[in-house]
Parts: C-alpha cells; sequence; structure tokens
C-alpha cells in the first residue's frame, strides 16, 4: 500500500538538499543508496570525466535495474536530481492541508523530486507487496535544467526499455506531453565601426542601430501554433561619444517541428546579414541546438499503457504537448519512445512552488500501475 506519511516523509528529507544544477553529488549519493537497498543494481554514468572534473560538486547519472520477476518488456522511468535556484538552503514545510512548500525564500524543489518520489515509492510498495513485474529500469539524471546538459552525454546504449516515463510535469496527475520542441539559443554578433560621435560620426557605422532597425523586422512572442522566437538580451557600444563598434544579442527559438526551428533561425540570421551588410559591417552568427523536439503517437505503446494506467486509478488521461523540453527530448532522440508525465508540482521555478501530498500519493500509485500492468491488458 502507497503510505502518505513515507512520501511525505522521504520527500521531505530529499528536499533537504542543496542539490542545483552541477551541484548533485550528495542526493544522488542518497538515492543511489535508496534504490540499492530496494534491490536494484545501481551503476552511476562514468563516462565523462571532462564534466566530471569540470563539475567536482555533481553526481553522474544514476542508472538502476530492478529484474523482474515475470516476463515481458522492460520499462524504464526517470526523473532528474538537480533544482533550479534559489535552491541553497531550502527545506519543505507542510501545511494541515496536505500542502508542502517551502520554508523560506527558495524554489521547494518539487521540480523534479516529486518524481522520484513517486519511482521510490512505487519501488518500495511492489518490493512489498511482491506484485508481477517485468524488468524496471531507473534513469536519474543529474543537471537537466541547463537543457539536459547531464543526459547529453550519457550512454543511451544500457538502455533496453523502448518504453519510458519521465516523471516531470505541472498540471493534475494523468497528464502527459507527447510532444516537446527543439530548443536553439543563438548569438549574433554585429560588428560595426567606431568613431567619434562628435567630431565624425559620419566615419562609423553604427552596429547598435543596425541591430535595432532589425530586431524590429523579427517577430517574436508566439509566431506560430508550435513555435515561439524570443531575442533575451543586447548588450554592446563603450561611451557615449563613440558611435558603437560591437554589438551582441542572444535570444532563443523554440517549435514543435524541428525543421521550422531551423528554417525561422535561419531567416533571422538572413535578416542580421543583410542588414549589416547593407550598412558596411559584419554579423557572426551562432546557434547552438540544446535538445531535439519529439512527437509520440497517440497509439504508441507508452501511451496506450499510460491511458489504460490512468483509467484502473480513475483518472483522466490528458494528453497535451509542451514548450519546454526533458530528458524525454533526449530519450526519444535515441530511439526510446518516452513521453512526459505530471508528478506533482505546481508553480515551478518560482518561490511560490508547492506540491500536495495527496497528488504524490495519486502519482505514485499511477507509478506502480504502470509498473505492473500487464502486456495482455494492453491488447484488449
Ligand atoms: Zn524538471
Amino acid at each position: 500500500m502507497v503510505n502518505e506519511e513515507r512520501i511525505r516523509k522521504v520527500f521531505t528529507e530529499l528536499a533537504a538538499y542543496d542539490s542545483e544544477s552541477f551541484g548533485e553529488k550528495r542526493i544522488g549519493e542518497d538515492i543511489a543508496r535508496r534504490l540499492r537497498k530496494l534491490g536494484l543494481e545501481v551503476t552511476t554514468d562514468g563516462t565523462n570525466p571532462v564534466y566530471l572534473e569540470a563539475h567536482p560538486d555533481s553526481h553522474p547519472n544514476i542508472h538502476a535495474v530492478l529484474k523482474g520477476n515475470e516476463s515481458g518488456e522492460p520499462l524504464l522511468f526517470s526523473a532528474h536530481l538537480d533544482t533550479v535556484s534559489p535552491g541553497i538552503g531550502k527545506r519543505a514545510v507542510t501545511d494541515a492541508d496536505g500542502t508542502i512548500r517551502p520554508a523560506g525564500n527558495t524554489v521547494l524543489g518539487a521540480d523534479d523530486i516529486s518524481g522520484i518520489v513517486s519511482i521510490l515509492e512505487a519501488l518500495t510498495v511492489i518490493r512489498e507487496s511482491g506484485a508481477r513485474h517485468p524488468d524496471i529500469e531507473v534513469l536519474i539524471t543529474a543537471a537537466e535544467e541547463p537543457f539536459c546538459e547531464g543526459s547529453r552525454n550519457f550512454d543511451f546504449s544500457r538502455i533496453r526499455a523502448r518504453k519510458a516515463y519521465v516523471l516531470d510535469l505541472t498540471g493534475p496527475i494523468g497528464t502527459a506531453a507527447l510532444a516537446a520542441p527543439t530548443i536553439l539559443s543563438f548569438t549574433v554578433e554585429i560588428r560595426g565601426k567606431a568613431a567619434h560621435a562628435g567630431f565624425a560620426p559620419e566615419k562609423g557605422i553604427n552596429a547598435l542601430a543596425i541591430a535595432a532597425q532589425t530586431i524590429t523586422e523579427i517577430r517574436t512572442g508566439h509566431v506560430g501554433e508550435d513555435s515561439t522566437v524570443n531575442i533575451g538580451t543586447i548588450t554592446g557600444g563603450t561611451a557615449n561619444n563613440v558611435v558603437p563598434e560591437n554589438v551582441r544579442l542572444t535570444g532563443e527559438i523554440r517549435s514543435l517541428n524541428h525543421g521550422e526551428a531551423l528554417r525561422r533561425m535561419e531567416e533571422i540570421f538572413r535578416k542580421f546579414d543583410v542588414n549589416t551588410r547593407k550598412a558596411g559591417g559584419i554579423a557572426f552568427c551562432r546557434q547552438d541546438e540544446h535538445i531535439r523536439a519529439y512527437r509520440v503517437e497517440h497509439d504508441a505503446p507508452a501511451v496506450r499503457s499510460f491511458q489504460k494506467a490512468c483509467n484502473a486509478e480513475g483518472l483522466e488521461s490528458r494528453l497535451v504537448s509542451t514548450l519546454g523540453g526533458s530528458d524525454a527530448n533526449r530519450l526519444n532522440e535515441a530511439g526510446i519512445p518516452a513521453i512526459v508525465t505530471a508528478c506533482g508540482m505546481e508553480n515551478v521555478h518560482s518561490t511560490e512552488e508547492y506540491t500536495r501530498v495527496s497528488d504524490l500519493r495519486k502519482s505514485a500509485e499511477l507509478t506502480i500501475r504502470l509498473m505492473t500492468i500487464k502486456e495482455d491488458e494492453e491488447n484488449d
């Protein structure tokens, strides 16, 4: 039986760790220990010593396997270790009504401790009850918040499951995201020419004016049903009496359609290039692909099992798309169909973040159902 008091206790213990991205060492060690105690074979991903050397307080990705006690397709459940800032010194308190919120001016870390707790509680109950289940794989990644940096170098060939659930979404339990975007970030450096603003402004090439002009020609915000564009920062110029020679701006594009993200990027770069050259300057444009879009079809096995499990739990299943990235992007890119499921986190990435004990319980119950659902139950 799922135990609300145990859930609350484990949540509170895990939330007490400082575990901002690249600082997950202690929470990672704790979770690896808990998984071993539950009978899973735990390995950590030590394939990238450069990463671990650069971030000495980080923890490698954790991959754990619970051997099945009956045959069936292996399943994967995933969550992430890190939290966003402000997350140093955080502590969870539970109100009388079962709401869990941060004690101070920090995030709560329900993103993604809710996911971890759901998986741990489900494994605990399965072990206690002796329920039948296939091989269950668990992937707990590090540094997910900075564009899934931790899983970037994970060797996904270690994963046998072809059905994956990433517990890392807001919304009522029963919500799942079947599609998520490509996220590109970009940098444009415009090089004009400096000149004295009073004596010879005509000898200068004003990089700031080029940038301003071009920005007005670029659509931002929701630029299509499934795409957004943002210019987030701009810096440049040196003094009031100098025609600005250099301007640097950065931004991002998100789209559920990878090709559309690339096309929009190209169009933006072309505008900067044309306008800068017209004025006699040079534009240097660079893009970084952080994660790649995916779409899992409604009739995919992972989705059918999810809907079945929701029905069995009396939960309404809501299938949505999201413009946020997660490790499901990496899994899908590696050929492992993965959907992101709601696990009890609200107002994430803010100091107003909270969860509810009742949602954590529902999430654990749904996770147990997913872990134990029979193949033939899926096909009827
Ligand atoms: Zn998250």
